[in-house]
């Protein structure tokens, strides 16, 4: 039985696996390697509580759009021409994905992880993790009825966990919200869907951590994990040397790297998002509105309205690219016709840790006693956060508790990339 747990990453993952093993009674040290939780992708995003889109993004037929936007440098989806070894291995690997088979196995099993997952949001909110919590759910706007039957098709298997999109018309969803323009046509309106205030989800859950007790380490990036036989005793970072019963590497996008130096390279590859923040614009909204054709999220928060969307393969860096910006103002416009097509945004970006099937890497490191591994959320960390941080801490309880995690967790365990462990990850 574990009394002390090291984890390493203070995004949302880290955040709620910190917060649900204090809670368990375990001595926690969080290890983060920026100064604050203000800039990483845990708050550069779009803030959904989406088990709607319980899809992965390997889909049948995504090589070829992927191949029409190549040519484009503001398309929801652009992989950047790169020869780097562990870019080129997991395209390779994530175009074999994109198969019916595949899709449909990930459908299953993220819908399966997703089943708790409003329960456990709610229960935040009753245990006093004060974060801006938005329950008027999502609509879907397509420009074409084609585009939204395809989506509708996708979210079906979700009804069996409650979560329902039904067919509106464009007239109906523009009772709902007014701002969405005349070439809507179609949409579906998912109530049970919730959204958050990134920031704030993540403040609130780092100040629940320090009242439970939780120790943070910040301005330390760990460079080497020491091992006695199968089982390692500390993380060190720079000066640092942090000493646990068990580690859990959360480090989001940066996680193949970090599994390396636990001697299991996964292959956990950035995929880029970009968003910007609008206040005082001359739309509002109630609910969030996924722009559907254009794949780009806009969520309505109490101080602003946030943009957010495309998908950026073969970049790592944090740099803004004016292109996919504008390409997000184009589509915002096209839906939502009162927004400005001239606005000219402060962009952020967000690096989603991405895996080429598509599904989170969550359980032990195979061969590592103490090693887990709490990452590769793709598009859904915000969503899946509490659920993997509710697996985590039932495979670190043992007994019965972690015999019923482990069926859970199993399409998601980190064993299914053995193949890969002589492949150089991250880098
Ligand atoms: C544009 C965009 C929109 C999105 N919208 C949504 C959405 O609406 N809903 C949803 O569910 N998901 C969404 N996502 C995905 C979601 O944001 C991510 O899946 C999630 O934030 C990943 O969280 P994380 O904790 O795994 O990683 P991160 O937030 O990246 O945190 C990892 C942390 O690890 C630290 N770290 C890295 N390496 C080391 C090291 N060696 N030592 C110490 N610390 C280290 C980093 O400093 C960082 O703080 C979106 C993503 C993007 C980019």
């Amino acid at each position: 039985m574990a009394d002390s747990a090291v984890i390493v990453g203070a995004g949302v993952i880290g955040l709620a696996t910190a917060y649900r093993l204090a809670r368990d009674g375990l001595a926690v040290t969080v290890v983060d390697a920026a100064s604050g939780g203000t800039a990483g992708t845990s708050v550069n995003n779009a803030g959904w509580i989406v088990p709607i889109m319980s899809a992965p993004v390997p889909a049948p037929g995504m090589a070829g759009a992927a191949l029409r936007w190549m040519a484009r440098k503001d398309s929801p989806l652009y992989v950047r021409p790169s020869l780097r070894p562990a870019h080129v291995r997991f395209m390779a690997s994530l175009l074999r994905h994109c198969n019916h088979r595949d899709f449909h196995h990930g459908v299953e099993a993220l819908t399966a992880l997703n089943a708790r997952t409003v329960p456990l949001f709610d229960a935040y909110d009753k245990d006093g993790v004060r974060f801006e919590y938005h329950r008027t759910g999502q609509l879907m706007a397509f420009h074409t009825r084609e585009a939204m039957r395809a989506y509708q098709a996708e979210t079906a298997p979700l009804e069996r966990i409650g979560h329902t999109a039904v067919p509106l018309s464009g007239d109906e969803l523009r009772d709902l919200e007014p701002a969405l323009g005349p070439h809507v046509r179609a949409g579906l309106r998912c109530a049970q869907e919730r959204h958050v205030d990134p920031v704030r989800l993540l403040k609130g859950l780092e100040e629940r951590c320090a009242q439970l007790g939780v120790h943070f380490v910040r301005n330390a990036r760990v460079d080497d994990i020491h091992f006695r036989g199968p089982a390692a005793t500390s993380a060190r970072a720079g000066r640092d040397e942090i000493s646990g019963d068990v580690f859990v590497l959360a480090a989001g996008a940066h996680t193949g790297p970090l599994s390396r130096l636990a001697g299991f390279p996964l292959p956990i590859q950035p995929g880029k998002g970009y968003g910007f923040d609008v206040t005082d614009g001359p739309v509002t909204l109630r609910h969030s509105v996924y722009l559907g054709e254009a794949k780009v999220a806009v969520t309505p928060l109490s101080d602003r309205l946030r943009f957010a969307g495309t998908m950026e393969f073969g970049s790592s860096g944090r740099a803004v690219d004016p292109h996919r910006l504008r390409g997000i103002v184009r589509s915002a416009h096209a839906f939502l016709p009162d927004f400005p097509a001239s606005t000219q945004p402060r962009g952020w970006t967000g690096l989603r840790p991405m895996t080429p099937d598509g599904l989170p890497v969550v359980g032990p490191l195979p061969g590592k006693d103490n090693v887990l591994v709490a990452s590769g959320h793709c598009m859904l960390g915000v969503t899946l956060a509490p659920m993997t941080a509710e697996l985590i801490a039932a495979l670190i309880a043992g007994g019965r508790r972690s015999s019923d995690a482990a069926a859970t967790a199993r399409p998601f365990a980190p064993c299914r990339f053995a193949r890969h462990r002589r492949a150089p990850a991250g880098a």
